[in-house]
């Protein structure tokens, strides 16, 4: 078990599990992506450890990119997020990869989506380490899935609770306050 702050957390993915997971996603996109040079897109904050175990793994071309949106405020869609780290490379007539740590309600990723369709990207794909089915809100396509995890807060392996604990090997879920 650790402590983040105010919260308790116990372990809910070892990182073997975690390993085998991204090993089998690397795999599929080995094999969707032999003979593709794809521009693989990392969300920060939360992707960077996921992204750098998966590339790792990838046996074709690919470049990398990072990139940092805004969040989007409350629950509404704007449709648009602003770009806080922009992409350095023209990705017109490029396939893409979105490397994304989880999507919950998937607002976040169906508001990326258009803002690099929009820059005239050939293919835009997701592939994300942790997904929520049961929170998704919008109609999202998520081709590449590492895990699918029930309604629970987690951190670790990049992800955080208020900035703290991307650096435990291992996914924690938070404690239900009994
Ligand atoms: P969405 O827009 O899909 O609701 O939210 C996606 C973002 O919310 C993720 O990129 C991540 O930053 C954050 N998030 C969603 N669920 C969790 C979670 O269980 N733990 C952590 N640490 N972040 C989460
Ligand atoms: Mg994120």
């Amino acid at each position: 078990m650790i402590t983040i702050k105010d919260k308790q957390f116990e372990i809910f993915i070892s990182h073997q599990q975690i390993a085998d997971k991204v090993a089998a996603l690397a795999t599929r996109l080995n094999a969707d992506y032999q003979d593709k040079n794809p521009v693989l897109i990392v969300i920060l904050n939360g992707a960077f450890i996921f992204a750098a175990d998966l590339v790792r793994q990838l046996t074709f071309n690919h470049e990398i990119q990072f990139a940092k949106f805004s969040s989007y405020q409350g629950m509404e869609t704007t449709g648009e997020v602003k770009e806080l780290i922009g992409l350095s490379i023209d990705i017109k007539d490029r396939d893409v990869i979105i490397v994304e740590d989880i999507v919950d309600t998937g607002i976040t990723m169906s508001e990326v989506l258009p803002t690099l369709q929009a820059k005239g990207a050939k293919t835009v794909e997701i592939a994300v380490l942790l997904m929520k089915p049961g929170k998704l809100r919008v109609p999202l396509n998520v081709k590449y899935c590492a895990m699918e995890i029930p309604n629970e807060f987690i951190v670790g392996y990049g992800l955080d609770y208020d900035g703290l604990g991307r650096n435990h090997k291992d996914i924690y879920v938070v404690k239900s306050e009994e």
